[in-house]
């Protein structure tokens, strides 16, 4: 026992009822790995990090119950942190997982108090020492990139292309299913889909190319989405969606840019604010939380960037009415977190209604799905057409 002594960051929260764990779940990704266990009250905890070889050591309060045991089997063998995992009873009311690892790691755990479907959770975030640079996977990227345009002519060498670097944000993931249709779509699925496909898509054009701000399914906080945006310095953000409203015959899509005051209608004054719940649904650590939800005072640049989001909404709209039903015929405007990239244009999409039943059939159609993605595509063309990449991206010259 003495050598668990060694690291230790002990987190103890204050609870005298022992929790009856009820459901876990690990949402294995690159960007981190995430272990969540769900109980009927609050759960307390301590964790340990013990070296030669990694390990962290979650003691949990509680007795053994079958959503634990069964934890073990639920690490998949290409998580890039778990290397396996071991439960079992500690001491009376005690039950102790050893995670081994495969790298030394920045773990952080943090509780959240119960919220739509779930119960209170204890949440074990697994994250890499040093974080992926989403700049560098960009420009890796584009090594690779067959397409990438040809050295220019010496007689004309202002000629060089620019490569419009597009972030992809699929809405939603992970523990956050965002909305979910009647027969059982869920949207952070589908948004996932349809950035793959608009990604390769973005790709296959000589002057684009195309980061995803997740590639799996795990969740990611809109200030991470937001940041990595910024990161590649991004000369737009289109994130996707496909959400739910009250009334099942809403339907047909919908753009969105940031508002700087009032959302320009009710509709969407509610999508933001369900959108910018994701955080508390997807769980992210106060510790962390992004001052971007609760950004009010916006400033010049910020004027200017939501000018061009209208801009990239308006052709984008106009490429999306040409393929199917339009639920509004302009781009409507709201406060929505992931939008709040100073000097990102951004737009949020939502490509249909899962919670209209038509609808949500044809968004789980590949043909569907590529119909909007291409349409995604000519709008995102037609704006950079008309505004070509800005000089000072580290990546545009290529
Ligand atoms: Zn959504």
């Amino acid at each position: 026992m003495a050598c668990l002594a060694a690291g230790v960051a002990a987190l103890l929260l204050a609870t005298s009822a022992e929790a009856q764990v009820i459901a876990s779940r690990i949402w294995p990704a690159r960007d981190y790995t995430r272990l969540t266990i769900e109980s009927k009250s609050e759960i307390k905890y301590e964790i340990f990090s013990v070296k030669d070889p990694e390990r962290l050591v979650l003691d949990i309060e509680t007795e053994m119950a079958p959503a634990l045991s069964e934890l073990d089997g639920k690490v998949a063998a290409d998580d890039p942190y778990i290397k396996g995992l071991r439960v079992a009873r500690n001491r009376p009311g005690v039950v102790r997982v050893v995670l081994d690892l495969k790298t030394e790691v920045k773990p952080q755990a943090f509780t959240l108090s119960p919220i739509a479907e779930y119960g209170h959770r204890l949440v074990l975030d697994i994250h890499p020492l040093v974080a992926a640079d989403p700049l560098a996977e960009l420009i890796a990227q584009g090594a690779a990139k067959p397409e990438a345009p040809a050295v220019p002519a010496p007689e004309k060498p202002a000629a060089v292309a620019r490569l419009a670097t597009i972030v992809i944000d699929a809405g939603h993931g992970g523990e956050d299913p965002g909305a979910i249709g009647k027969r059982g779509t869920r949207e952070k699925n589908v948004t996932l889909m349809i950035a793959k496909r608009l990604k390769a898509l973005i790709d296959a054009e000589p002057n684009m190319r195309a980061l995803l701000t997740r590639d799996g399914d795990y969740f990611l906080p809109l200030n991470t989405r937001v940041d990595k945006a910024r990161q590649v310095r991004a000369d737009l953000l289109v994130s996707i969606h496909a959400d739910s409203f009250k009334r099942s015959n809403a339907r047909g899509s919908s753009v969105f840019a940031l508002s700087e005051r009032r959302a320009t209608s009710e509709m969407a004054r509610l999508l933001a604010q369900k959108e910018n719940q994701s955080d508390l649904i997807g769980g992210v650590s106060l510790a962390g939380q992004a001052s971007y939800v609760k950004q009010t005072l916006l400033d010049l640049s910020q004027t200017a960037t939501i000018d061009y989001s209208l801009r990239l909404g308006n052709s984008v709209l106009q490429r999306l009415g040409a393929v199917g039903e339009l639920h509004k015929a302009r781009v409507e405007q709201a406060s929505f977190a992931v939008l709040k990239a100073q000097d990102v244009p951004s737009i949020l999409v939502e490509t249909a209604f899962i919670s209209n039943p038509q609808e949500e059939k044809r968004l789980n159609d590949r043909g569907y799905q590529d119909k909007l993605a291409r349409a995604l595509l000519d709008g995102i063309r037609d704006y950079v057409a008309k505004h070509p990449p800005r000089p000072g991206s580290p990546v545009a010259l290529n």
